[in-house]
């Protein structure tokens, strides 16, 4: 293919499959037929677009092992991870097609006998969505999900990385019977892609997950056109261990939030902050469970940790491991890789850090990777301030049994996503999302259609 872009497998380095990037002009005439769909789509009951929308969670169902499959070979996660995925995207799609039958408005008393005054919520518009490659699958469906029952048409542009399972997904979304230019893909440049959307009269709302710097390019670019936007942005999340915490839970815990996904998550724990106290007895217990992980192919049963993405996401992490241990960090496992850059695969062996201190690239870099930088603090309040120190506000993690200690710690921490001896929060019912420069909006949950509404407001006189 002369303009394509060539998927590989991270693992091997292996070409998987070419994708064909659109032109220009097949972009502009994707976001005009998405426009053109709205009229027809917007119009469509609500419980007849529920309908479709269930249809298409059931071929995902069906198709899990193939999807799963697909997500492994072009991300490289462990395949249990890819298939709880695939079963996490359905759940958006479970999730909204029950809330678009609950687009509620509202009448308001009137000031006087001859009004009415009428509140509705209408759709957007054609939503143009970018997405990275960390979720291939789960970051289009909660986006798609509450995107099609509000009543509005998409178009996404997936990761470079990870074409194929976004291709796959709005393949069964047409099998399912959602009419072909209500659900549409294009594949190319990001940066030409988002100024396509951006600049776009037919787009009336972006949704973006992906870094806060281009997060920040699209909400200047689309402020020439004041489209609605949704920016689910980078994260820096710390992980609080309290003096009382359950530390052979915590220890558990804070290995499945750290390493998912080889660490490359918007939500991983990023900083581990332990009570000066507890740190030795947990960090030997954190370390003991970080050396059980299995390192390798993803399509291997047997594997917890994949592959980096790319040669660029490696460089990164070892360049913040390395500037760790010259600042005087302790290296307790890992600091380990086994890359061959001609092939082109770049793995990274769990990885703990002691002695990490507020001056290492480490505490204020997003990580993504199985690094985990312990540090310690002697109050709670310094945990607080510590945890704060950041631009980033996404998750944040606190392990107590103490309610006074929890109570505070909640109303304290300035994140979006707070787990309470939890490690993994994310649900297709509950919000996520970042405050500060980790975003804008929430997906999931009650609030995640409301970025796709718009409220109309009615007054009708002369009665
Ligand atoms: P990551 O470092 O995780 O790849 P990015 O923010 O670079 O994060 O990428 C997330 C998504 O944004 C991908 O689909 C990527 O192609 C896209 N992208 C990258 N640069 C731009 C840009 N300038 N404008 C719009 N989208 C972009």
């Amino acid at each position: 293919m002369t303009n394509s872009i060539k998927v590989t497998n991270p693992a091997t380095g292996e070409l998987i499959q070419e994708v064909k990037v659109n032109s220009e002009d097949e972009i502009k005439q994707a976001l005009k037929n998405g426009h053109e769909s709205f009229k027809s789509w917007s119009k469509i009951n609500a419980h007849e677009r529920s309908r479709l929308i269930d249809a298409w969670s059931q071929k995902i169902k069906e198709n899990k092992e193939e999807l799963a499959h697909i997500m492994t070979l072009e991300n490289g996660k462990p395949l249990k991870e890819a298939l709880g995925e695939v079963d996490y995207s359905a759940s958006y799609l479970d999730w909204y097609a029950e809330e678009g039958k609950r687009v509620y408005g509202r009448t308001i008393p009137a000031h006087t006998e001859s009004k009415r005054i009428i509140v509705t919520q209408q759709p957007v518009g054609l939503v143009a969505a970018i997405t990275p490659w960390n979720f291939p699958g789960a970051m289009m469906a909660r986006k798609a999900a509450p995107a099609l029952a509000a009543g509005c048409t998409f178009i996404i542009k997936p990761a470079a990385e990870t074409p194929l399972t976004a291709i796959k997904l709005i393949e069964l979304a047409h099998e399912a019977g959602i009419p072909e230019h209500v659900i549409q893909y294009v594949n190319g440049s990001g940066k030409q892609i988002g100024e396509l959307f951006t600049e776009s009269e037919y787009v009336r709302k972006i949704t973006f997950t992906g870094s806060t710097p281009v997060g920040k390019t699209l909400i200047q670019d689309s402020a020439s056109t004041i489209k609605h936007v949704s920016m689910e942005l980078g994260g820096h999340a710390p992980l609080i261990i309290a003096e009382d915490a359950d530390l052979d839970f915590a220890a558990k815990q804070t290995i499945a939030t750290k390493f998912r996904n080889a660490g490359q998550t918007c939500v991983c724990a990023n900083r581990i902050l332990v009570h000066e106290s507890i740190v030795d007895a947990f960090t030997e217990k954190f370390v003991a469970e970080a050396e059980k992980l299995k390192v390798g192919n993803g399509l291997d049963s047997e594997t917890d940790i994949g592959p980096i993405i790319n040669e660029k996401g490696f460089d990164k992490i070892v360049s913040q491991i390395n500037n760790a241990i010259e600042k005087g960090a302790q290296v307790l496992v890992g600091n380990k890789f086994d890359v061959d850059k001609e092939k082109g695969y770049f793995f990274i062996h769990p990885t703990v850090l002691k002695n990490v201190t507020a001056e290492m690239d480490i505490m204020h870099e997003e990580t993504f990777g199985p690094v985990a930088p312990i540090t310690s603090f002697k109050t709670i309040e310094e945990a607080v301030e510590i945890a704060n120190s950041t631009p980033y506000g996404l998750a944040a993690y606190f392990f107590t049994n103490n309610y006074q200690t929890g109570t505070y710690l909640h109303e304290n921490l300035d994140f979006g996503i707070v787990g309470w001896n939890d490690g993994a929060p994310s649900a297709a019912h509950a919000p996520f999302g970042g405050m500060k420069e980790s975003g804008l909006g929430r997906e999931g949950g009650l609030e995640g259609i409301e970025p796709y509404l718009e409220t109309k407001y009615l007054s009708i006189g002369n009665l």
